[in-house]
């Protein structure tokens, strides 16, 4: 059986000293939970490099390399054929095992790397023997070492040897749980789910809050966010959603609380209620998906009077970033196309024509006193419900 693997190169977790080790478990555990839906694979790690190796014929190798490519944790990887560790057997390997690619070239070059200082021949020996093999097996082949089509890649590592071509850039970042637990407050927008993706990106693991306002809001908006996070947990893993039912609050907001501050004290209310789902989730920060100046609950002043009473970090990727570059992330993880289906938010429901673009602080909280919002905020907590989102595995 011609053996293929498919070898994963670790980022900055390679420089992460002592934690290092650490670091390469949670990848792997990670690596493998991924894979578990596309066969059986053993994953193990050996000097910055993970090894994907399949254990039988079952295993579903596109599938598995689409994970891959969705890990963060992993800056490139490439499907390798694997070759006994005889120097006659590494370069017909390479002959075959990229034929295509090697057709589809007019110049190539040989790159080797031996890891195994045992083995008898040196690098440039290795790569010298390849190429001159190539040149003769491939006749309409020159070799270009500065601008070539191709690199054949040869690795020489403990157990056998590899060839391939170019590995593509992997998902980067640093692996989903070495960076502590988020709640990100999840609506059906554009913003939030990018933002949610660059925590996870950054080792944080997610849990979710959303908030709902039905009759105002339908069942379909719900479940828009529940498809979205489906499609973060790609990347992310699974993510728990916790959906609060704001509706009561925002019926007290709008009849009770002056107009123009409508949008600011319903997000101090988020933010509050979502400051004690982190607490019982045992999250140590906030997520959101704002970007400064979008909107009027945007402004350093607005974002202030919330900050208030966030009781702990917020996190907000987004703060620097451009509608067209979120757009762009977005569509790259999947996501824009189920942001941009037609659904309300409770955000967008009774919102009050002139919002405050600057409120201040002591104003706002005398605002909020016309309702009982410690009350209203037990009980849409009370309320809650939990549901595990498992990522969208397609096959
Ligand atoms: P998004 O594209 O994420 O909806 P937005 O530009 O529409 O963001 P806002 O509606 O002001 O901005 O919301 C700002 C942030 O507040 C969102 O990014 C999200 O983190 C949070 N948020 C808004 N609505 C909800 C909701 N219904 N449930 C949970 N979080 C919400
Ligand atoms: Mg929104």
């Amino acid at each position: 059986m011609e053996k293929e693997i498919i070898l994963l190169k670790l980022g900055e977790i390679a420089l992460k000293g002592l934690n290092r080790r650490a670091f390469e478990d949670v990848l792997i555990k990670n690596i493998r939970r991924r894979l578990k839906s596309a066969g059986e694979f053993s994953v193990y790690s050996r000097q910055s490099t993970v090894y994907v190796e399949p254990k039988d014929e079952n295993a579903d190798m596109d599938l598995a390399e689409e994970r891959c490519g969705k890990v963060f944790g992993v800056v490139a990887y490439t499907r390798a054929g694997a070759a006994e560790k005889d120097l006659l057997k590494i370069r017909e390997k390479a002959a075959e095992y990229l034929r295509e690619p090697l057709e589809d070239a007019r110049t190539f070059k040989v790159e080797c790397k031996r890891s195994d200082k045992k083995f008898p021949y040196k690098s440039p020996e290795i790569s010298a023997e390849v190429g001159g093999y190539l040149l003769e097996a491939f006749p309409h082949l020159r070799v270009d070492v500065h601008n070539p089509d191709i690199t054949v890649r040869v690795e020489v590592r403990e157990a056998e040897a590899y060839v391939h071509a170019d590995p593509r850039p992997g998902a980067g970042g640093i692996p989903v749980g070495t960076g502590g637990k988020g709640l990100v407050l999840i609506s059906g927008g554009l913003d939030s789910p990018v933002a949610a993706w660059m925590m996870a990106k950054r080792g944080v693991e997610l849990t979710a809050v959303h908030f709902a306002s039905p009759p105002y809001t339908s069942e379909l908006a719900h479940d828009k966010v529940v498809r979205l996070l489906q499609k973060v947990g790609e990347y992310a893993g699974r993510i728990k959603m916790v959906t609060v039912n704001l509706t009561r609050l925002q019926e007290e907001i709008r009849d009770k609380c002056p107009e123009e501050l409508h949008t600011v004290i319903l997000r101090r209310f988020m933010l509050r209620a979502a400051r004690r789902v982190a607490e019982d989730e045992g999250c140590g920060a906030l997520i959101t998906g704002e970007s400064l100046g979008q909107v009027a609950s945007q402004t350093m002043q607005a974002i202030a009077c919330t900050d208030a009473v966030a009781g702990m970090p917020v996190f907000r990727p987004l703060i620097g970033a451009d509608k067209s570059e979120i757009v762009k992330t977005a569509a790259k993880i999947g996501t824009y196309d189920i942001s941009i289906e037609p659904y309300e938010d409770c955000c967008t429901i009774f919102t009050p024509k002139h919002p405050r673009t600057k409120p201040i602080l002591h104003f706002v909280e005398d605002g909020e006193k016309a309702i009982d919002g410690e009350a209203l905020l037990r009980e849409a907590l009370e309320q809650a419900e939990a549901r595990q989102i498992l990522p969208e595995l397609q096959n």
